[in-house]
């Protein structure tokens, strides 16, 4: 039986033509100061990745002939062992950051803690980012006039916060109702009439990924384009392309773009804005895939085991991923100071060498903490 329903709007523009111009993207327009800033969270996120390098997809024993680099013994029973110790997740890790520039958190890809296939980093990210919200929610705030918890009901409820999205610079306008005019920049508001600024909306969860920018290692699946597009993330910055997730994040773009509802982040590759890594990885990959046929990715101490299977998870735990990694990292350290130093796309927001100076404190963070990410289920 035909199905008969009315053509999605989404879809309307594209019913009729062919795939590739449902698939493929205008080309985005970066300029050399918003390449710097990309360049600089891409950094971050592949030096987060270094600090947190783990191969062992199939334990940390046996052979893994594309990973002699990290091998650091040799058993007496056959085999041999490699760094890293016990294999948590894929080398996949993805980083949030704020309208102006700050780096709300980082997840990584936990898919080996909680034996699922759906514990991916960016949808993780984006969980995690609401969840921050919640956490920080005041519900008994100090604003108002008496002592908290003291006085008349009334007096207790102008306490409350009438707004509890206050974490994020993307809440900006909507912070303005609850904070002190000193205490907040006022400055993506300034431009709004006066009119808007008397009467600021509070701010929905439908809007409060609106600024934010998500910077993942891995082109991302139908998962977590979906939650991303759920949350309004504003764009989805990839650093190496998964061909396996047919560009999804590309076709779901392209049916929200321009109409009501929620629109999926526009996604940006790292080689639009020169980020030379992008290509080096996709190559390194096919190298790999087509390498596995003469040479395993795996065999077991035992021999009884033996993967050969191309898959992108498994390159990203090579020697090849590693040294791709390993210099993106190299450069970030070696780097004090941005050519566009004093660029800001807002008023409000950190300048490059401000986010660059951030990039060094949060890769120095992630190190101290030393592990994966919270360990939230969601
Ligand atoms: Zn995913």
């Amino acid at each position: 039986m035909a199905d008969d329903r009315p053509v999605p709007p989404g879809l309307a523009n594209f019913w009729n033509g062919p795939v590739a111009a449902f698939a493929e993207l205008e080309p985005n327009v970066i300029s050399d100061e918003q390449a710097e800033r990309h360049r600089i969270f891409s950094l971050t996120l592949m030096a987060m990745l270094v600090g947190q390098w783990n191969g062992n997809k199939y334990g940390d024993t046996g052979t893994y002939p594309w990973r002699e680099a990290q091998q650091v013994g040799t058993l007496t029973s056959g085999g041999n062992v490699y760094g890293g110790g016990s294999y948590l997740g894929h080398n996949i890790a993805a980083i949030a950051v704020d309208g102006e520039g700050r780096i709300i958190d980082y997840e990584f890809n936990h898919n080996q803690v909680f034996d699922s296939t759906v514990e991916h980093a960016e949808s993780r990210l984006v969980r995690r980012v609401f969840s921050l919200n919640q956490i920080y929610e005041p519900w008994a705030s100090e604003q108002g006039s008496g002592p908290a918890g003291g006085g008349p009901a009334a007096a207790r409820r102008d306490q409350r916060p009438h707004n509890r999205r206050r974490v994020f610079a993307t809440a900006v306008p909507e912070r303005a109702d609850l904070a002190d005019p000193g205490e907040v920049s006022m400055t993506p508001a300034d431009t709004a009439p006066a009119a808007a600024q008397a009467t600021p909306k509070p701010s929905s969860y439908a809007t409060l990924l609106n600024d934010v920018t998500i910077y993942t290692s891995l082109e991302s699946c139908a998962q977590c384009s979906g939650i991303m597009c759920l949350g309004s993330v504003k764009d989805i910055v990839y650093l190496q392309w998964d061909q396996g997730q047919f560009l999804i994040g590309n076709i779901m773009w392209q049916a929200t773009n321009g109409t009501k509802g929620f629109t999926a982040p526009r996604p940006i590759r790292g080689d639009e804005f020169g980020f030379e890594y992008f290509s080096q990885l996709n190559e390194a990959t096919e190298a790999f895939t087509q390498g596995l046929a003469e040479t395993p990715f795996y065999v077991s101490a035992d021999g009884s085991f033996t993967n050969a299977t191309p898959s992108v998870t498994s390159f990203l735990c090579t020697d090849a991923a590693m040294g791709i990694y390993g210099a993106a990292a190299n450069e970030l350290e070696g780097w004090s100071t941005a050519t566009h130093a004093d660029y800001a796309p807002t008023p409000a927001a950190l300048t490059n060498q401000q986010v660059l100076d951030e990039a060094h404190d949060f890769v120095a963070w992630v190190d101290e903490l030393d592990n994966r990410g919270a360990p939230h289920r969601v």
